[in-house]
């Protein structure tokens, strides 16, 4: 088998400003990992690349939820069907290696908010200050616009925008083992609290024996299609990637009118790219 990655940088609605060569950096650092470990090696080191980087929407450059402070959320996917997951950090870039160590060292798939930052606290990751101009400036313009609204006000006029820029990766390994990761800062704007489809398995994140499919885009209509895992369920049902992905997208716009891009790997090394944003920047390697 030969070894095989992809990422992506988000799904957008307008031009994505994203450095492509940190996207080949990405795909570059993941391929290598690969090439001394595992899928899920190379899936967790291309998303630690894009996380370090402010700007996409993770990690150090992760978005603003409304009260002003980023909380990054992330997945992580094998295909024995290991996952783990987590929403809500504080202050911790590196939310996909996180989701890697609940997957690894507990018994369970997710955790959130201050007991998941505790846990992150006690695998040694670093506190940092998470904040970037990129997201600062998008969460003043956001905020201007709202502070003089009621709740109800605020709510229906965020309804009009949108931005995007999460990372994610899917990878074959020369044993023929799959990965996907996904992680981010959310959707711009978000109500404080708001959780999406990333750290959600089966919706912006899903790997099994079969396939590895990492989303992005407009999180809550991936999240009501399943849009992750639907697409390894139409690979499941015969069509390659390609078609699996476009269809998967198909749907997901004919039913929710909105926005999102998936990238799969099968177990074949087969490709899927897919999306119906105005951009979607991605790199393979292989
Ligand atoms: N899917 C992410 C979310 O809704 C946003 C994105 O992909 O850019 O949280």
């Amino acid at each position: 088998m030969n070894p095989r990655i992809i990422v992506h940088g988000g799904a957008g609605r307008h031009e994505i400003d994203q450095p492509q060569d940190i996207l080949e950096t990405a795909a570059d650092s993941g391929y290598a990992a690969m090439e001394e470990g595992t899928a899920v090696d190379a899936v967790e080191t291309a998303v630690n690349v894009l996380e370090d980087h402010p700007a996409f929407n993770a990690g150090n450059g992760a978005k603003y939820q409304l009260d002003g402070n980023p909380r990054p959320e992330a997945a992580i996917m094998t295909g024995n069907g290991d996952a783990g997951a987590v929403t809500d950090l504080d202050g911790i870039c590196h939310a996909i290696s996180v989701a890697r160590a609940i997957m690894e060292q507990t018994h369970h798939v997710m955790l959130s908010g201050p007991f998941a930052t505790r846990f992150a606290d006690h695998c040694g990751f670093d506190r940092q200050d998470l904040s970037s101009e990129k997201a600062a400036t998008e969460w003043e313009k956001m905020h201007a616009m709202v502070e003089d609204l009621s709740f109800d006000e605020t709510i229906e006029t965020l309804k009009e925008y949108d931005t995007g820029g999460t990372v994610g990766c899917v990878a074959i390994d020369a044993d023929g083992s799959l990965a996907a990761g996904t992680s981010t800062g959310g959707r711009s704007p978000q109500l404080a609290g708001r959780m999406g489809d990333t750290p959600m398995i089966g919706c912006g994140t899903y790997c099994n024996e079969h396939a590895a499919v990492s989303a992005t885009g407009i999180g809550e209509a991936i999240i009501t299609m399943t849009l992750a895992r639907r697409c390894v369920e139409y690979r499941e049902d015969g069509m390659q990637p390609a078609v699996a992905t476009e269809n998967a997208i198909k749907a997901l716009e004919e039913k929710t009118d909105r926005h999102a891009g998936v990238i799969m790997l099968d177990d074949n090394g087969e490709t899927g790219i897919s999306h119906n944003a105005d951009e979607m920047n991605t790199v393979v390697r292989e």
